[in-house]
């Protein structure tokens, strides 16, 4: 993928590149202050949502056109940068009419190839920068193919937006943050920068700046944080956003470290790690060889392979277990899970030998 690095003058060179501003342009009086409250603060690349993808029919969809009027003023009056979500053809045409400097595909639109191909083709020719959010579900190759169709069109100041994944149980965060797909995105696109949404992440206010310091920890380039000037009176995403002080207040508080520190220190800490990476391998490996003997001796019985009572027990001791060593339940669960899903794989290749 040919990529250039994002091209706003002041705005992103050091890190976190930051992206700040209201969910949605609400009105002109709405944007404009927290435009102005936030140039205040420093920040350099605002942003407002003027069309809105809702789940539900009924609510605020965003005020199209005129909004970018309210984007092209702050633009003229604070001097900052100014961003918007895009997700068809003619949200291309009118955002380019009104001088937006930086857009941005949404988790939905990511998520179907049509209509990024569509924004890819209407882009044809554009030198202009682009944020392409991960779709909703956890898929990194659906996220890099969006990310391909712009780059194909010619698109090369590109960067991701890593909002986090849905998930049927809503748990602690409104999208689960998932931060080995970003990662791993990273590894396949080291010069692609990432941005951290920690707002739609969290769905609320109190966790927007752990996720930014997580964020920062895991070497990502930029944020991109909701942002209003009265946030309990927001016309969406009311509980996840914040007054422009607070967000001024969680920017200074962030530990910001530099990625060029020497590792020497760390070398031999790492060996260890990989070490133990390998006597996990060999366990799992052993775990895995016990699990076919048990799937042979039942193909012999003529026994089912899934005994759900047995599985519910492994889960629930291993996470309270491990509770108890200090590991997340999150993490718990999923990482039994997937030993077991294996378990499961290798004993139907037993059976169906
Ligand atoms: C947004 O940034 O306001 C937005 C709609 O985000 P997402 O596409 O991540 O839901
Ligand atoms: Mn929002």
């Amino acid at each position: 993928m040919e990529l250039k690095k994002i091209n706003l003058a002041g705005a992103c060179e050091s890190r976190p590149m930051v992206i700040a501003g209201p969910c949605s342009a609400e009105t002109e009086e709405q944007t404009i202050n927290t435009a102005r409250q936030l140039h205040a603060q420093g920040i350099k690349i605002f942003r407002a949502g003027v069309w809105k993808p809702r789940t539900k029919p009924g609510g605020f969809e965003g005020n199209g056109e005129p909004a970018l009027e309210w984007l092209k003023e702050v633009k003229k009056e604070t001097g900052m940068y100014v961003s918007t979500e895009v997700a068809t053809a003619k949200h291309v045409e009118l955002a380019l009419k009104y001088g937006i400097d930086l857009l941005w595909v949404g988790a939905r639109t990511t998520a179907d190839p049509f209509a990024v191909q569509e924004i890819a083709d209407t882009l044809k020719g554009v030198d202009i920068p682009v944020l392409v959010k991960n779709p909703v579900n956890p898929d990194l190759e659906l996220w890099i193919g969006a990310l391909e169709r712009l780059n194909n069109a010619g698109i090369t100041q590109l960067g991701a937006i890593h909002r986090g994944f849905s998930s049927y149980d809503k748990k602690l965060y409104r999208n689960l943050p998932q931060w080995h797909i970003p990662i791993e995105l990273h590894r396949r696109l080291p010069d692609l920068p990432i941005v951290c949404d920690p707002s739609h992440i969290s769905g609320r206010r109190d966790l927007i700046a752990p996720l930014c310091q997580q964020a920062m920890d895991l070497q990502f380039s930029g944020l991109i944080i909701e942002s209003h000037c009265d946030p309990d009176k927001a016309w969406s995403d009311a509980s996840q956003q914040i007054t422009p002080e607070v967000l001024a207040l969680i920017l200074n508080n962030l530990v910001v470290r530099t990625t060029n520190a020497s590792t020497e220190n760390i070398t031999a800490l790492r060996k260890q790690i990989d070490e133990i990476d390998m006597s996990v391998l060999e366990i799992l490996a052993k775990r895995m060889r016990i699990s076919r003997e048990i799937g042979q001796y039942k193909k012999e019985h003529d026994m089912p392979i899934l005994q759900s009572k047995r599985y519910d027990e492994i889960i629930s001791k291993r996470v309270a277990d491990g509770k108890t060593m200090s590991m997340g339940e999150d993490f718990l669960n999923t990482i039994f899970e997937a030993i077991h899903a294996e378990s499961v794989r290798q004993q139907m290749e037993i059976m169906n030998k």
